[in-house]
């Protein structure tokens, strides 16, 4: 199979007007995952976990058949662990709700990176706000690398808790989380992964990673919208307090309190989203058979393309790594002189989309000293043409906005 076979499953894809490189916003999903959403609600739709019907039973069997699904896909020990989610963001926020609050104190620390998303840095600021921890940060080189000593020293005997994203979704690279958790480990604090950009692209174990909790969105790895996935270690999220309250989290409930059911369920308060469970399932699926090692050497195909053809444009600067296998195929850039959001308009003129601003990072952008960028994001399925169209089309810019070169 090549990447145009793959390119035949994506429906959204066979609009020959469009190029899509915004995939690290979200991906495109396949006929699969339609499929499976679409089988759920024809054939299994009930309210999964309640009812002793067939129907309901065969809704909780699908629901537990993607919680394996995912289990697998991410190594963890058990179901147990697999907590579903709407998305990345919720399942950093239960962490930092449930986890955060109930573990720390004043005079302890937090320290995420320069690089975080707002989702892995926001949350951390309401639990330094409401417990007097102290928020520390791990600056980066412009290149994005986390230096041994950065680590070393910021995480120290105070740090409690450390938030690191595993790629970057503005610089792509891939940070040293084995180094990360080992110091963290060493000093007794746990670490918290934001895989949102790592998920979708490479293999990701959490028992080799050792990391204590994980997050990911499904809809950036071709998966439906509003179905996540937060990963926890099993005898953290055991004496973890829930982070919503209310129906199907519970054992029993009297009119002074409550017994809480057992994990996962503990956290999934509310109708879970079976369908959206069903697609990410079918999405894994898909990824799989595609399988990381062809979609890592696709990317990087892609990555090297885009960043070779940008390095002869004047006046274009692509942030972060030289290096096209430290980016996860995530080239983000500036045009000297235009802003992004024109260059994103220019694109899309084109017929080329892009994602343009502060790319929900905004700490980072203004340690580089770069106000906004515009970022093309690549998936296995886009092709060496669309990347030779949008290197074509960023290097006509300038001179569409008046300058002379
Ligand atoms: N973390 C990172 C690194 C991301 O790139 C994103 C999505 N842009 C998120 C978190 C948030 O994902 P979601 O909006 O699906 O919660």
């Amino acid at each position: 199979m090549t990447a145009s076979d793959y390119r035949k499953d994506f429906p959204l894809l066979q609009n020959e007007d469009t190029i899509y490189i915004d995939n690290a916003a979200t991906a495109q999903r396949p006929q699969a995952v339609l499929d499976a959403v679409k089988v759920f609600y024809e054939t299994e739709n009930a309210n999964p976990l309640r009812g002793f019907y067939p129907l309901s039973l065969k809704a909780t069997e699908s629901c537990e058949n993607a919680r394996a699904t995912v289990r697998d896909f991410i190594h963890a020990t058990s179901k147990k662990e697999i907590i579903f989610t709407r998305n990345t963001t919720e399942g950093l926020n239960l962490v930092a709700y449930s986890y955060g609050l109930s573990h720390l104190k004043a005079g302890d620390e937090i320290a995420v990176t320069i690089m975080e998303h707002h989702s892995n840095l926001l949350p951390w600021q309401m639990v330094a706000r409401q417990t007097g921890a102290e928020l520390k940060f791990m600056e980066c080189e412009t290149d994005g690398t986390l230096t041994d000593e950065t680590i070393q020293t910021v995480i120290n005997e105070k740090t409690k808790l450390v938030a690191v994203a595993q790629v970057s979704n503005v610089l792509g690279c891939v940070n040293p989380i084995e180094k990360i958790v080992a110091r963290a480990h060493e000093v007794g604090a746990v670490v918290v992964m934001d895989g949102a950009q790592s998920v979708p692209h490479m293999p990701v174990d959490v028992q080799k990673l050792d990391v204590d909790f994980m997050a990911f969105s499904g809809h950036k790895l071709m998966g439906p919208m509003g179905i996540g996935v937060l990963y926890g270690r099993k005898v953290l999220l055991e004496e973890m307090p829930p982070f919503l309250t209310g129906g199907e989290m519970i054992d029993s409930v009297t009119r002074e309190g409550a017994v809480f059911a057992e994990l996962p369920y503990k956290f999934e308060a509310g109708t879970v989203n079976a369908a959206g469970a069903a697609g990410l399932a079918a999405a894994i699926d898909y990824l799989n058979q595609v399988n990381f090692d062809f979609i890592q050497e696709q990317e990087l195909a892609l990555t090297q393309r885009a960043m070779e053809g940008l390095a002869k444009v004047p006046h274009v600067h692509v942030m972060g790594s030289e290096d096209p296998a430290n980016h996860t195929g995530i080239i983000s850039f500036t045009v000297e002189g235009v802003h992004p959001h024109d260059v994103s308009e220019i694109l899309a003129s084109d017929g080329i989309d892009v994602r343009a601003g502060h790319h929900c990072a905004q700490p980072l952008l203004t340690y580089l000293g770069v106000h906004s960028s515009t970022r093309a994001s690549f998936m296995f399925y886009n092709t060496l043409d669309e990347v030779d169209a949008f290197v074509k089309s960023v290097a006509s810019i300038r001179r569409r906005m008046g300058y002379e070169e």
